[in-house]
């Protein structure tokens, strides 16, 4: 492991272009609940709450579970040591973006500026009635069944649900980062969430290297990744650090 944690290191600090690339596993130790694994949202909610035309058509049926399910929780969520890592690591010109699927914020709350958000996020919503984009206040969020303050039409959370397309802009910054890639940092993403988990098969191809951080190994560990550090994201991105700062 060590050995694994010293090569990773040396292939970050000489990166170009280093990439991170993250998953619900990043914010675990912050209390977010993953989707998938033991205390998972799978085994507490049915995920069809989360399809589109599901969430249209039980609007009132669907927000409060909705509320439960992110709001919260993300709302009371703090950073831990891995999304302060990257922040530093981008303050220093090492890391270049952050390609998140996450919808917590949790990134940009620890000090992280390039941050693109694969699903979108939490934070506003869009009126499915009269098309205006409203932030999602506690005002609002306080209501059992949150209605626009415009018109009292459907407001629907500005992340991606199952059968929603990429925003655009998202999905092409992501793909030129990707692209542009030399080193390539998956973490906690157990790489199922399609079209998101192509991205790192694009880095792969396009020659980068594949630097994995995870609990358990995921689709890509013994696919694509090059070096699989396996363990909390929360304690090997700081040992990375220290490892960087002992090598400069
Ligand atoms: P997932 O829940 O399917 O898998 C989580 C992965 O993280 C697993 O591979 C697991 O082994 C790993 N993991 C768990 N704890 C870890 C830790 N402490 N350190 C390192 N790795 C750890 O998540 P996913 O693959 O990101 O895909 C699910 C989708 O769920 C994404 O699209 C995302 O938008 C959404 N989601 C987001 C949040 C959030 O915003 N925090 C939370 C749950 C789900
Ligand atoms: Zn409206």
């Amino acid at each position: 492991m060590n050995d694994s944690i010293s090569r990773a290191a040396n292939l970050i600090a000489s990166s170009k272009h280093l990439v991170a690339f993250t998953g619900a596993g990043i914010s675990a130790e912050s209390g977010i609940p993953t989707f998938r694994g033991p205390g998972g949202i799978w085994d507490k909610y049915d995920p069809v709450v989360l399809d589109i035309d599901y969430f249209i058509h039980h609007y009132e049926q669907v927000w409060p579970v909705i509320k439960d399910m992110f709001y919260t929780v993300i709302d009371r969520a703090q950073p831990n040591p891995a999304h302060y890592t990257l922040a530093r690591w981008e303050k220093e010109g090492l890391l270049k973006a952050i390609i998140t699927q996450n919808i917590d914020n949790l990134h940009q709350k620890a000090g992280s500026r390039n941050v693109i958000e694969y699903h979108g996020n939490t934070r506003q919503a869009v009126c499915l009635d009269c098309g205006r984009t409203v932030p999602l206040t506690k005002e609002i969020l306080a209501q059992d069944v949150p209605r626009c303050p415009h018109c009292g039409g459907r407001l629907k959370p500005d992340f991606v649900f199952f059968g929603e397309p990429i925003p655009a802009e998202a999905a092409q910054k992501s793909l030129e980062h990707t692209l542009k890639s030399d080193i390539y940092l998956v973490i906690g993403t157990t790489g199922i969430i399609m079209p998101a988990s192509l991205l790192p098969y694009e880095a792969k191809k396009n020659g980068a290297t594949i630097i994995e951080i995870n609990l358990n190994p995921s689709e890509y560990t013994g696919r694509i990744t090059d070096i699989f550090l396996q363990g909390k994201a929360g304690e090997i991105l700081p040992a990375l650090d220290t490892e960087i700062r002992r090598i400069q």
